[in-house]
C-alpha cells in the first residue's frame, strides 16, 4: 500500500508506462490530424491494392489495419509519399513465418531495453531514494534524469514503431473487453506490445514530467513531524523522543497504532487529527516540519525554541523562530505535476486528460465505473451497522479520526511496543530481512524450492522514505524491496509495511519470470498488485510467530478490510474531484487549490461521513501524500480491497496460498475482468466484500 513517491509514478507513468502497461490509446483518431501529410490518402489507397495482390486476400484485413495505423502517426518529417510507400513494401510480414520472427525478436528486445533502461534509473535514484546520507543537488539531477525518455522518439524516429504499428493491431479499450475473452495469450502478447507505440509523445514532455516528480517526492518524503516536540494546551510532550512520522504515512499509522493504548491514547489521536488539519489546511508552522529543534502547540499554533533535544544534529545557528504557516507549497507542488501531466494532453487527442489516460489506459476501468464502485461502498447499509459495532467497542461517539479504526484487527490488542521490539530484534537491519526471506515465503506457504526461487529474485534496500516495491523489467534482473530501517531495528510499522512490498516482489517475480510472452508480463492494473500485496500484510501477525486467526478473528478482519474500504473510497473520491476542479481551473493559484480542495474534502465527508459520525466540514480525507505526487493513484486503493476480497476469497477456496498466488500471478496483463474471471470465476466488483461484511456482522 505503501508506494511512496516518484518511483512509482515516475515508472509507471513515464518510463514503464510505454512498456508495462502501456498507454493504451488506441483509439483510431490517436495521431494529430494535422500533421497528418496530403499525399497520404492516396498513397494508402495505392498500398492497399498492391499489397493485397502481393500477398494474398487472407491478408487484406491486415494490411488495411496495418497501413492504416502507420498513417495515423507518420508526419511530414518522417519522410514523403516515396519513402512511405517504400517503407510499407519493405516491412509488411505478409506470411506468418515473417511475422512470427518479427514479433519474436521484438519481444526479446524490448524487454533488453526496458530491463537495462531500468537498471539504470535505479542506479541513478538510488542515493534519492535509499537511506544512504545527505542528498546533493546533482543527486536531485541524476536521480531526475529519465533515461529512457527519449526511447520511443528514437522508434518513431528509426521507424521501429511504425514496423509495429504496420504488423501489430492496435485496439479500442471496448475491444479489449468485449473480444478479449476470445483472444490468444499470443494476440494478447501482440495488442500489448503495439499500446507502447499507441503515443507519440516528445521526450521532452515526458522529462518535465520525470522533474516535477522528483521536486514532488522529496517534498513528501521529507515531510516529517517531530513528535516529542508537540505541546498540549499544559505544555506536556505525550510522544516519546527521537518518534519522526512521516506525513501522512506514520502520522496515521501512530494514530492506529494509540487504539491500543488505554492511557492517553486518544489525547493522542486528536493532537494527530489537529497537525494533519493544519497540514491540510496549510496553517502548520513552516518552521516545525521536519525539525526537532523547535517546540510547536498545534492546538495555539505557538512556536518555540525545543526545550529539550532529541536528535543528533545540533540546531542551525541561523535558524529562524517563527509560526509563519507553510505558504502553500503542498498545493504548488501537487500544481506542478497536473502542469506537467497536462502537456501531455495535446499529444493524447483521444484521450486529452490525465483522469482519462489514468482509468482508460492504465486502470482499464472507465472513471464512471469507479465511481459507482465507490459509491456502492460508501452508501452501502453495512456502513452503519460496522459503524455501530465501533461505537460499541469503543464505548463512546465516533470522532472523524475513528475513519482509521482498526480495533476489529486481531492485533489492536497486541502491545506495539513488545511488537516494536520483537520486530527490531528480528530485524536490526535490511540484511537480516534479505536473509529471512525464504522462510518469511515458506511460512506464507510456497513451497521450498518456489519459496528459494522468489527469495533469489528479491534484493532488500533501507528505504529514506515509508518503503516501495520495484519490480524488475527483464526476466532474470531482481526486483528491489525498499524498506524504513529506524535506528536500532526495523519497527512494528515498518516491518507490516515490508511484508506489503515483499508481496508486491512476489508477484512481479512470477508476473515478469513466468509468464509465456514477454510484453504480457505484470498484471492487468497496479489495484491488482495491490490485492495481491494485501493477503500476504493481512498475514504479517502469523508471520512474526504469532497465532494463526481463527473464525472470530477472520469475521473482525473482515470488518476491518470494509472499514478501510470506506475510508480510502472517500478519499479516492476526493482525488477524483480534485482532478476534475485542476482541469476546470488550469490556472489555479496554489491557494485557490488549497481552498478548493477543503471544500472538496468537506463536501465529499458531508455527504458520505457525517451522518455516519456525527460532525460536518472535516477535511482529514484530503491528508494523503498521495494527492501530492501520486496522480490519482489512490482509486486503486479500494478497488484493491474489493479485489483483495475476491482474490483472498479464491485463495481460500483453493486451500493452497502459495500455490494459488502463483497461478493468479502468472495469468498477466490483461483486461482486469478477464484477469479476474480467470482468476475467480467472477468480475471486479465489491459485492463479494459486501456479501462478506454481512456474514461477519451475523457471526459476531
Ligand atoms: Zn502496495
Amino acid at each position: 500500500m505503501e508506494r511512496i513517491g516518484r518511483v512509482s509514478v515516475f515508472l509507471l507513468s513515464v518510463a514503464l508506462a510505454l512498456f508495462l502497461f502501456s498507454f493504451c490509446v488506441t483509439s483510431v483518431n490517436a495521431g494529430t490530424k494535422t500533421d497528418r501529410p496530403q499525399w497520404m490518402d492516396s498513397s494508402v489507397a495505392k498500398l492497399k491494392g498492391e499489397l493485397a495482390s502481393k500477398f494474398g486476400e487472407a491478408q487484406r484485413e491486415r494490411e488495411e489495419r496495418g497501413l492504416n495505423q502507420v498513417a495515423q502517426f507518420w508526419r511530414s518529417e518522417d519522410g514523403n509519399a516515396d519513402e512511405f510507400e517504400t517503407f510499407v513494401r519493405g516491412n509488411f510480414a505478409g506470411d506468418q513465418t515473417t511475422l512470427d520472427a518479427m514479433f519474436d525478436r521484438f519481444e526479446a528486445l524490448l524487454e533488453q531495453i526496458d530491463g537495462h533502461m531500468l537498471e539504470v534509473s535505479l542506479a541513478c535514484r538510488r542515493q534519492s531514494d535509499l537511506d544512504l546520507g545527505p542528498i546533493m543537488p546533482f543527486d536531485e539531477v541524476f536521480a531526475g534524469w529519465d533515461p529512457s525518455a527519449h526511447v520511443l522518439d528514437d522508434f518513431f524516429q528509426n521507424k521501429l514503431a511504425f514496423i509495429a504499428l504496420l504488423n501489430f493491431p492496435l485496439t479500442t479499450l471496448e475491444q479489449r473487453l468485449n473480444e478479449g475473452d476470445k483472444w490468444t495469450r499470443r494476440q494478447w502478447a501482440e495488442v500489448r506490445l503495439t499500446q507502447r507505440f499507441s503515443k507519440r509523445i516528445p521526450a521532452e514532455v515526458n522529462q518535465a514530467i520525470a522533474q516535477a516528480g522528483a521536486v514532488s517526492d522529496q517534498y513528501i518524503s521529507e515531510y516529517n513531524v517531530w513528535m516529542h516536540h508537540l505541546l498540549n494546551q499544559k505544555g506536556e510532550r505525550l510522544f516519546p523522543a527521537k518518534l519522526r512520522l512521516l506525513s501522512h504515512w506514520n502520522l496515521r499509522d501512530e494514530l492506529k497504532a494509540q487504539y491500543a493504548n488505554a492511557e492517553g491514547g486518544l489525547e493522542r489521536q486528536r493532537m494527530i487529527q489537529l497537525v494533519m488539519e493544519r497540514i491540510v489546511d496549510q496553517t502548520i508552522p513552516d518552521v516545525v516540519i521536519d525539525n526537532p529543534h523547535v517546540d510547536w502547540n498545534p492546538f495555539t499554533n505557538e512556536v518555540s525554541r525545543a526545550a529539550v533535544e532529541d536528535s543528533d544534529e545540533p540546531a542551525p545557528p541561523d535558524m529562524k523562530i517563527s509560526n509563519a504557516r507553510e505558504p502553500d507549497t503542498r498545493y504548488a507542488r501537487w500544481l506542478g505535476n497536473f502542469h506537467a501531466m497536462q502537456v501531455v494532453d495535446r499529444y493524447s487527442p483521444s484521450q486529452p486528460t490525465h483522469i482519462q489516460r489514468v482509468f482508460e489506459s492504465g486502470r482499464q476501468l472507465s472513471e464512471a465505473r469507479v465511481q459507482a464502485m465507490l459509491e456502492q461502498v460508501l452508501g452501502s447499509p453495512q456502513v452503519g451497522k460496522v459503524a455501530a459495532q465501533i461505537r460499541k467497542r469503543l464505548g463512546r461517539r465516533l470522532e472523524p479520526f475513528d475513519i482509521w479504526y482498526n480495533g476489529f484487527r486481531a492485533s489492536a490488542g497486541a502491545d506495539e511496543a513488545q511488537l516494536d521490539a520483537l520486530v527490531a530484534k528480528k530485524y536490526p537491519d535490511a540484511a537480516a530481512f534479505q536473509r529471512d526471506l525464504p522462510a518469511i515465503l515458506r511460512a506464507l506457504g510456497f513451497a521450498p524450492g518456489r519459496a528459494d526461487y522468489v527469495a533469489r529474485h528479491i534484493v532488500v534496500d533501507p528505504a529514506r522514505g515509508s518503503g516501495h516495491a520495484m519490480g524488475a523489467a527483464m526476466r532474470g534482473a531482481p526486483a528491489h524491496l525498499r524498506t524504513r530501517i529506524e535506528r536500532g531495528g526495523m519497527n512494528y510499522k515498518g516491518y507490516n509495511i515490508a511484508i506489503h512490498e515483499m508481496c508486491h516482489n512476489v508477484e512481479q517475480t512470477f508476473s515478469l519470470n513466468d509468464v509465456p510472452y514477454y510484453t504480457l508480463h505484470g498484471v492487468p492494473n497496479t489495484a491488482f498488485t495491490e490485492a495481491l500485496a494485501f493477503t500476504c500484510q493481512n498475514r504479517d501477525l502469523e508471520l512474526l510467530g504469532m497465532a494463526r486467526p481463527d473464525a472470530r478473528s477472520k469475521a473482525l478482519g473482515t470488518l476491518n478490510t470494509f472499514w478501510g474500504a470506506y475510508e480510502i473510497a472517500g478519499v479516492a473520491l476526493v482525488d477524483m474531484q480534485a482532478w476534475r476542479w485542476l482541469y476546470a481551473h488550469p490556472d489555479a493559484t496554489p491557494a485557490a487549490l488549497r481552498e478548493a480542495v477543503l471544500g472538496i474534502a468537506r463536501e465529499v465527508w458531508n455527504r458520505w461521513y457525517a451522518p455516519v459520525f456525527g460532525v460536518r466540514d472535516v477535511t482529514l480525507l484530503a491528508v494523503y501524500s498521495h494527492m501530492i505526487n501520486n496522480f490519482l493513484y489512490l482509486p486503486d486503493y479500494p478497488i484493491g480491497h474489493m479485489i483483495a476480497f475476491q482474490v483472498e476469497a479464491q485463495m481460500e477456496k483453493a486451500g493452497n496460498f502459495g500455490a494459488e498466488f502463483e497461478r493468479v500471478a502468472r495469468i498477466g496483463a490483461v483486461a482486469p475482468d478477464l484477469w479476474m474471471m480467470a482468476a475467480t470465476g467472477q468480475p471486479v466488483g465489491p459485492e463479494a466484500l459486501l456479501a462478506a461484511v454481512e456474514k461477519a456482522l451475523a457471526s459476531l
